[in-house]
């Protein structure tokens, strides 16, 4: 039958889901079996009654299996057993296997060391026969291990630190090959350093797929400091019974050193010629980093009890110091990142605009002086600014309105092509690209580009054919693969990768600007909330002030008018002009303060915006200042309609009305016109044009301010100087603009919106 119309074909092996990946499928850590140099014992505790026990027990112990089985240990150690008792008490066998004694049983010539540990709720005793090679005493290997620490220690950069380690750890163990083996991030992964016999062929800086260590075999190897496979070819041994009796649950052997390898590793490990392995995980952080791989090509060789001790301390102390030797390498390079992070920052401070103190690549330093790259962009107010080389701005508006959708703060990729087609296109300018967003709501973005960097991947064997599938009996069957001749791969559309500490400078540029953002955004809001409290202040002290001035003001006025009238006749000449003068000082004074009331009154109160129509509003404008010019007749120039407007009719009048007023009564022409008219620009421009006498540059914006004239108390009928500062006002509620044109002596132009001009 064909593998594939098999009915529960899904949960088969076929040969379209076949991956080495699918050594998931085996359960690693549940063997069932054990390596053939040792034997194990599955114990209950406290009674010590066995319970397992691997079928090869008669050449290590002198009694099979089935006859251990429900017996004490005693039965099996005799008189040591109190001694070993003791140990175990005593020791902690939480963390996996330790050396408990060393011993000797009646019918076996060699020596037999004895580990154990707890796993799964049960006891597991390893025994394991002491190696044929003569014994190094234990003080030679102690100061070996702490040479070698030393000189270590003193290596500069990683990888001098890896080739002297590999080197070591090859002297050490007497394997004929030490390799030092990196992951990637997709778990594929490559030698970065080998010490080996001269005549073997060398590995270092092939590539191996990911599906060669797939994820439980890398758990594995996080697992424990050290595995041992003296014997590749050898042949398991499997525990009797095979479920525990109890729990009726295979052993857990997770951490157990004679535990059976996968049929896939070891098949793999022929397949590559390889006798005898030992391999140690190098961590950093926490994370499984790559491993130390000892492959022995001659023969087997199982590796000594003490010496492995040794290379495991080994191991722990590169684990250790590899993390600060990889650390160290990038410390200057990150000192030199945060020095200039540090100058991008301060000039930010002073040029808060990021296009001005970011985006100019004549400014040293500059982004690109920050984080090395090729090309590099600020996305900011909807404006792209560019340094270096990047792809063209309509292929960067597109790449970052596709960023905006990616809900990362960070976004990092060597392969863009991969994950965004279009960038296809720009590749060779921007297969790496690197972003920062400046904030969580905005589409605004730091970015930097690297070109494409076309590598050639030398990998051990055809990555895409890890495996081979033999359908020999029928079925379909999973063989690592056989081959391992150099396959080379040229991959494109990838960059030099961003490093974690070129992200996190990014990172840290991102979270200034934000933060400086933030300040100024602060700084604005409370000014415009002191500058809201001052004028709400202003205007009611004006509206107080005023009112209650009115009130002694009438009666100074009616006072003085009583007097006139009472005297009458009986005044000499100079008593009655001061009268006068006084009857016209508190008439001045009461128009004062009436426009001080209209000024707070334009301020305080709310406007009612409605459609208006403002031709009309116009008329009832000119009705309302007809007699402001004296008895000058002013032609008024209407060239066309005004339209509808939305805004307040009767603060819209007061404008009109102040500025037609101005107008006619500002001129000196024998023939005076006033223009009144609109350009249709957005928001509309509306103005009041004039033939008069015109506005000097210099007075241009002196007349909106309150009380302010530019010419003589009693020329052109006189006036308090209050008019345009409500009418500025009145513009401004509307969140409009007023400003003037003129030439001196030949007439002006006032302006007007009332509504918010639209930057571009
Ligand atoms: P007022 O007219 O009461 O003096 P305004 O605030 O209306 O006060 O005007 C301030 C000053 O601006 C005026 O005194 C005048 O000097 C000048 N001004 C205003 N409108 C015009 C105009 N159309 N032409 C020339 N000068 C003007």
């Amino acid at each position: 039958m064909n593998a594939s119309d098999h009915p529960r074909s899904s949960s088969l092996i076929t040969a379209k889901n076949v991956d080495l990946s699918n050594c998931d499928r085996e359960l690693v850590q549940f063997p069932g079996a054990i390596q053939s140099h040792g034997a194990m014992l599955i114990v209950d505790e406290p009674e010590y009654i066995i319970r397992q026990a691997s079928e090869n027990c008669a050449d290590f112990v002198g009694q099979p299996a089935e006859l251990l089985l429900g017996k004490s240990i005693a039965n099996v150690f005799g008189h040591s057993t109190p001694q070993m008792l003791d140990r175990l008490q005593r020791m902690s066998l939480e963390n996996g296997p330790v050396h408990v004694v060393r011993e000797s049983f009646a019918g076996s010539a060699r020596g037999i060391n004895i580990f154990a540990h707890r796993c799964g709720g049960v006891l597991i005793l390893e025994l394991e026969l002491v190696a044929t090679q003569p014994d190094a005493p234990t003080t030679r290997l102690y100061s070996d291990v702490r040479e070698a620490v030393a000189e270590l220690e003193k290596t500069r950069g990683l990888q001098s630190f890896l080739d002297l380690a590999v080197e070591r750890i090859r002297t050490f163990t007497g394997y004929d090959r030490v390799m030092a083996y990196k992951f990637a991030e997709d778990g594929s992964g490559h030698v970065v350093a080998e010490s080996k016999r001269a005549k073997l062929e060398p590995y270092l800086g092939l590539h191996y797929p990911a599906t060669d260590i797939p994820a439980p075999a890398r758990r594995m190897f996080g697992l424990s400091w050290l595995r041992h496979l003296p014997d590749v070819n050898y042949v398991p041994v499997r525990l009797y019974p095979e479920f525990h009796p109890a729990t009726h649950k295979p052993v857990d052997m997770s951490f157990a050193i004679l535990r059976s390898v996968s049929v896939m590793y070891s098949g793999y490990l022929k397949n590559m010629g390889v006798k005898s392995t030992m391999v140690m995980p190098l961590m950093k952080e926490g994370q499984l980093w790559g491993l130390i791989s000892a492959m022995h090509h001659s023969g087997p060789m199982q590796v000594q009890y003490e010496a492995r001790m040794a290379a495991e301390f080994l191991s722990h102390m590169l684990s250790l110091l590899m993390g600060a030797k990889e650390d160290a390498d990038g410390f200057n390079e990150r000192l030199r990142m945060t020095a200039v992070t540090d100058q991008l920052v301060e000039r930010l401070s002073r040029e808060p605009d990021l296009h001005d103190s970011l985006g100019i690549a004549d400014k040293s330093p500059n982004l690109l002086s920050q984080i090395p790259a090729t090309g590099a962009a600020v996305v900011a107010r909807g404006k792209i600014s560019t340094l270096g080389i990047t792809p063209p701005k309509r292929e960067l508006e597109s790449l970052v309105a596709w960023l905006a959708t990616q809900d990362q703060m960070i976004f990092a990729t060597n392969r863009l092509p991969e994950i965004y087609s279009p960038a296809a296109a720009y590749k060779s300018v921007a297969s790496g690209a690197l972003a920062a967003r400046i904030s969580p709501q905005s589409a605004d973005f730091l970015m930097w580009f690297r070109p494409e960097h076309i590598e050639i991947v030398k990998w051990a064997g055809d990555p895409k054919k890890p495996v081979k599938i033999s359908e020999t009996d029928g079925q379909v069957r999973l063989q690592p693969r056989t081959s391992f001749a150099l396959w080379k791969e040229s991959v494109t559309g990838r960059s030099e990768p961003w490093r974690k500490d070129e992200q996190e400078i990014a990172a840290n540029l991102r979270q200034a600007i934000s933060e400086v953002i933030l300040n100024r955004a602060q700084q604005i809001e409370r000014i415009n909330r002191e500058l809201q409290d001052a004028n709400v202040e202003l205007d009611s002290f004006a509206y107080v002030a005023s009112h209650d001035l009115k009130e002694p003001l009438r009666g100074v006025h009616l006072l003085a008018s009583f007097l006139k009238r009472a005297l009458e006749g009986k005044l000499n000449e100079q008593g009655r002009q001061q009268l006068e003068t006084i009857l016209k000082l508190t008439r001045r004074m009461d128009d004062l303060i009436e426009s001080l009331l209209q000024y707070s009154r334009t301020g305080r109160l709310e406007l009612k915006i409605e459609p208006v129509d403002m031709d009309e509003l116009v008329d009832e404008a000119i009705t309302d200042c007809r007699h402001s010019a004296g008895n000058h007749d002013v032609e008024i120039r209407r060239p066309r309609s005004l339209g509808m407007e939305k805004c307040d009719r009767v603060r819209t009048r007061e404008i009109f009305t102040n500025l037609i007023t101005n107008a006619k009564k500002y001129n000196d022409k024998p023939r005076r016109w006033v223009e009144i008219g609109v350009v249709n620009t957005t928001p509309r421009r509306y103005y009041v044009r004039d033939n008069g006498i015109g506005i000097s540059e210099d007075s241009r914006e002196r007349i909106f301010e309150i009380f302010r004239r530019i010419h003589g108390k009693d020329e052109f009928g006189g006036g308090i100087g209050a008019g345009l500062t409500i009418t500025r006002r009145a513009v401004e509620r509307h969140a409009g603009r007023i400003w003037v044109e003129s030439a001196l002596g030949k007439g002006s132009t006032f302006y007007f919106t009332l509504a918010p001009e639209v930057t571009t």
